[in-house]
């Protein structure tokens, strides 16, 4: 029995591999020591290893285990503050840049599922839905900004009776299609990451976290009973790092966020409420985002707790969230509920960085991070081959720390989070 099984999730429940991975017991040398096995550590491995790297793994509890094995599935294009607000920051060259790596994330992952023949599910199509007039306005400048950037022919405005075709809820007034979103079983697109990083020679073990990193030429990365030495470490561990490296967590706060799974719908009725089988997410600030499961399952996220404490009861959270979405799931039985961290910074953009001459990472995309963390491993991959630029890109970005450090920046971003949601209610 590992020491921190996968928390108890539909998808830990229907996970394609159930098999442990070895605890590490011995002294290792390595070219690459990467610390977790989530998504950002995972593509960071496969880039490696595809460009002649060996690699060792390190993980805390077991593959996918944090964000990555319980997120709500959704492949989501661009970041989570969009192009513009970057070309704000760094002007309008690199803001291109940035511009053309956005809808990447998405085109790594379905080049992984098929390369690989990786099986989680994988659908076309996500939806953006708009609560009121001023969120639809945004969701048209969006396809504007993104059309811009290149991101064309996949994008479609929706009025009230072509979102109405898409998803059978009376809450919206239109929205947009992203015909290249999409969605998959988190955790089984994690898992069959990790076994094409050991079908390519990768060394992953499981219930190993690191817990002190020596630095230096050849940098030590302890763990309890055994240690990797690596010409480079990546450190992978986002919302679940904790204080392995104070100078990451100072400027980022770990957030908890829950997701429901119905019991199977039946071909019918989830086809009723999702025709065309594209994932939802809606334009608030504290968004809710569903989607049908392979077993036509509603999964169903949302709810935010500011510095990651579980909540007592997940389904009582987000069940009226969702029957205010689909009023006609009334009496179904909620099969699984849980709750998973993701890291927020201030700016709600990631950060990427070195510590010293090889410590590299990134961390706390604030929120829509499945497509992120996979452009995130190859531009880590890039890094240590020699061309920096795309990762530079990212290192630019400035960061700050919370207001009031970290003592009080749980009640602040909470009251952020407070203003922000009577925004969301009254489409101010
Ligand atoms: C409930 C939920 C729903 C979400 N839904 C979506 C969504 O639908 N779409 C979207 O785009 N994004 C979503 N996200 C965000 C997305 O899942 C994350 O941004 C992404 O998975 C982060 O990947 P990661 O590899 O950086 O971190 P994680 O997946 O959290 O992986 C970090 C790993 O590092 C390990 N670790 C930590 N410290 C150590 C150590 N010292 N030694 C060894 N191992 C260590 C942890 O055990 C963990 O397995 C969601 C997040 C949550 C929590």
């Amino acid at each position: 029995m590992p020491a921190i099984p996968h928390t108890e999730s539909y998808y830990a429940a229907s996970a394609n591999d159930k098999r442990e991975r070895p605890r590490l017991q011995e002294n290792l040398e390595t070219d690459v020591c990467i610390i977790g096995a989530g998504y950002t550590g995972l593509s960071a491995a496969l880039h490696l290893l595809e460009t002649g790297f060996r690699v060792v793994v390190l993980e805390a509890a077991r593959v996918g285990w944090g964000a990555s094995g319980r997120n709500g599935g959704q492949i989501v294009n661009s970041y989570s503050r969009d192009i513009d607000t970057i070309e704000k920051l760094v002007g309008t060259d690199l803001g291109k840049l940035f511009g053309e790596m956005a809808f990447e994330g998405g085109r790594i992952i379905r080049e992984r599922v098929a390369k690989y023949r990786i099986d989680c599910d994988l659908k076309d199509g996500g939806v953006f839905a708009a609560l009121n007039q001023k969120q639809l306005n945004h969701l048209r400048q969006q396809k504007q900004l993104w059309e811009r950037h290149g991101h064309r022919d996949k994008l479609e405005l929706l009025d009230a009776d072509g979102i109405r075709a898409l998803v059978d809820s009376e809450r919206y007034i239109g929205g947009m299609l992203d015909k290249s979103g999409g969605h998959m079983h988190p955790l089984n697109l994690a898992l069959g990451e990790a076994s094409a990083v050991e079908s390519l020679g990768g060394k992953i073990f499981e219930d190993s976290a690191a817990v002190r990193i020596e630095e230096g030429a050849t940098p030590l990365v302890h763990t309890a009973q055994g240690s990797v030495k690596a010409r480079f470490v990546v450190v992978a561990g986002n919302a679940y790092l904790g204080k392995l490296l104070p100078e990451l967590q100072a400027k980022s706060m770990p957030c908890g966020t829950q997701v429901i799974a119905t019991e199977p719908l039946g071909e019918d009725l989830a086809h009723r409420l999702l025709p065309q089988d594209y994932c939802v997410e809606d334009c608030n600030y504290l968004l809710d985002y569903f989607r049908l499961s392979g077993d036509k399952r509603l999964i169903y996220g949302g709810g935010v707790v500011y510095g990651a404490r579980d909540p007592a009861d997940i389904a009582s959270i987000i069940v009226p969230n969702m029957l205010k979405t689909f009023p006609q799931l009334k009496g179904v039985k909620i099969d699984y509920a849980w709750s998973g961290n993701f890291l927020l910074t201030l700016s709600r953009l990631p950060q990427v960085g070195r510590i010293g001459q090889n410590l590299y990472y990134s961390q706390g995309c604030s929120g829509h991070g499945v497509t992120y963390t996979h452009l995130a491993g190859k531009l880590i991959a890039e890094m240590l081959n020699g061309q920096a630029t795309r990762f530079d890109a990212f290192a630019s970005l400035p960061h700050y720390p919370f207001p009031g450090g970290h003592a009080l920046r749980v009640p602040f971003s909470a009251l952020g989070a407070w203003y922000y949601s009577l925004r969301d209610k009254f489409g101010i």
